[in-house]
């Protein structure tokens, strides 16, 4: 590394970080270092496996389905390029979601005119609210398209965008709450159409309606899932970084970043007990804002909205319960449907109370295994939301070495969540032969996102007025990537990518890529 001179390093392998390695590598020939600081590339899309009594399990951490993975459609089309077209996806049956409620369920199908039909034909006193609510979900959706054209472009551009688009801030930026209180009366009906909230980590009272429409509209028409699992992501971006003479390295913790005359020249970065210097032309950050403004840049630089950050960040996180299976879950009768329970249709409270009680309020379950043609054995993960203030009591303690407590305490807790999915989908505890949970804690050592919020900034109304949740900082070839460049999820942190060349190349950059991606 200290004898390779690079053009970019880029502090992260997450999809936000990978992308924009592989879009500087394969469009502007440039030498790029990414550096990792756990044992695996891929950041929130790496898989991980164990062995037991001669079977490999393997589980996708951070990716249980992706919208808008049809052929020809843009996020498909970037997607296509920056894996050279070898990563395929599948999609997921036609009723790709299931929401369990108290006394209800409700099946979504992949397909918006019959979405709306069971809806209508569920809930027959509210057809003018949920035709309405169809109608905008698309069109405020695309308020988000001008608000991130309005990071990249000069303001001149986006202002004349801005005439020839209709203005839907206002309606964007309610709550999602807030919007649904307006057009539907059901209680039951407003849980329904805001089942997904885990998507975005944020519950209705406090996410930005936009951050829903997103969500939804990415899923109108199904659920895709990586072929050959959610490490096929990486695996088929790093040869690209690496043909243009670049590398991907992992084990190396990125400390600080170097900064003179507010110009970002390169990296302090320590690996195994060895700490060095690395430069590059331009530094781009995948690792969040909270960490890149508050931990990596020297509390030296005069970053003004520091303190705003620090109150921004929130502690959302997830307990996940990873199961491997003796026998295939479709002897439960699922066909690789998301399960999402509910014993409640507040979703609010059961946001604040999650990880408080010690029971489990609500859970989302997942059978990786049946999504992707290549998975040679079973599994399932079980995902439950939780506040990271339950686990703040080990937080001093290190990885594999928090104590008995903390181990009994992971043990009740599995427990606790393999009894609520066989309540939901009886049989599966029958099918389970190896468990292992992760708390925020976990993902707080592995992601390093503050608290195990591994969502990034949280999707508030707040969050789409920041400055800060932008590609570009106040320091000089200094740029960031992923989620708080862009959006959450991986398609979402992808753009994060996209938009990141276009705060680096201006308008140029994020019109090339485009038209590379067209093509
Ligand atoms: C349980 C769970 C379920 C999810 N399900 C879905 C889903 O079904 N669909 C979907 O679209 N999204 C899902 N997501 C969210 C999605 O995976 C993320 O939003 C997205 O992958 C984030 O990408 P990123 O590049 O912004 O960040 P990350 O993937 O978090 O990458 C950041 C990387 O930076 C590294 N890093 C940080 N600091 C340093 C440092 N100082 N030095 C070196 N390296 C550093 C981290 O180790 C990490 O690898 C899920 C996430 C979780 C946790």
């Amino acid at each position: 590394m200290t004898n390779t001179k690079y053009d970019t390093i880029i502090i992260g392998s997450g999809i936000g970080g990978l992308t924009t390695a592989v879009l500087l590598s394969k469009i502007y020939n440039q030498k790029v270092l990414v550096l990792e600081q756990h044992f695996v590339p891929g950041g929130q899309t790496h898989e991980f496996s164990r062995v037991k009594d001669g079977q490999k399990f393997s589980w996708d951490v951070g990716v249980h389905y992706v919208g808008e993975m049809k052929k020809g459609l843009l996020p498909r089309k970037i997607f296509d390029y920056i894996t050279d077209n070898r990563l395929e996806w599948n999609k997921m049956p036609h009723y790709f979601e299931k929401f369990v409620y108290p006394d209800f369920s409700f099946k979504q199908p992949a397909n918006p005119k019959e979405f709306q039909k069971s809806l209508i034909e569920q809930f027959p006193t509210e057809e003018k609210g949920i035709k309405r609510y169809f109608l905008d979900i698309k069109e405020v959706a695309k308020w988000f398209q001008t608000y991130m054209m309005g990071k990249v472009m000069p303001s001149w551009a986006n202002s004349l965008i801005g005439f020839f688009r209709k203005d839907n801030s206002k309606l964007a930026l309610s709550t999602t709450k807030e919007y649904l209180d307006s057009i539907i009366e059901d209680e039951k009906l407003k849980a329904l159409l805001t089942s997904i909230w885990g998507d975005y980590g944020t519950p209705p009272e406090k996410s930005a309606f936009i951050m829903h429409c997103l969500v939804v509209r990415s899923y109108l028409y199904g659920g895709y899932f990586p072929v050959g699992g959610a490490s096929s992501i990486a695996k088929n971006m790093i040869p690209i970084i690496e043909k243009g003479g670049g590398s991907v390295k992992t084990n190396i913790n990125v400390e600080k970043i170097i900064i003179k005359n507010n110009k970002a020249i390169g990296v302090k970065v320590s690996y195994k007990k060895e700490s060095m210097e690395l430069f590059a032309d331009r530094i781009v950050s995948d690792a969040g804002a909270f960490n890149t403004y508050l931990k990596l840049i020297p509390p030296i630089v005069d970053i003004p909205f520091r303190e705003e950050i620090k109150n921004a960040m929130s502690g959302f996180s997830t307990n996940t319960l990873y199961l491997g299976l003796k026998d295939s879950p479709s002897k439960l009768g699922i066909k690789g449907e998301n399960h999402w329970i509910n014993t409640s249709y507040d979703h609010d409270k059961t946001y604040e109370e999650s990880g408080k009680t010690g029971d489990i309020l609500s859970a989302f379950i997942s059978f990786p295994s049946m999504k992707n043609p290549l998975a040679k054995t079973h599994t399932a993960e079980i995902i439950s939301f939780s506040q990271y203030d339950s686990f703040s009591k080990w937080k001093d303690t290190k990885w594999m070495k928090r104590g008995d407590d903390y181990l009994k305490y992971k043990e009740e807790l599995s427990s606790k969540l393999l009894d609520f999915a066989d309540k939901y989908i009886p049989g599966i505890k029958e099918l389970t032969v190896y468990t292992e949970l992760s708390t925020p804690l976990t993902m707080e050592y592995f992601t390093k996102w503050e608290k195990g919020s591994f969502y990034g900034v949280p999707v508030t109304p707040e969050r789409y007025k920041h400055k800060w949740i932008s590609p570009k900082t106040p320091v000089k070839n200094l740029y960031l990537t992923g989620s708080d460049a862009g959006s959450l999820g991986v398609v979402g942190a992808m753009f994060g990518g996209v938009s990141s060349i276009g705060a680096i190349k201006g308008i140029s950059g994020f019109i090339k890529v485009m038209k590379m991606a067209g093509r």
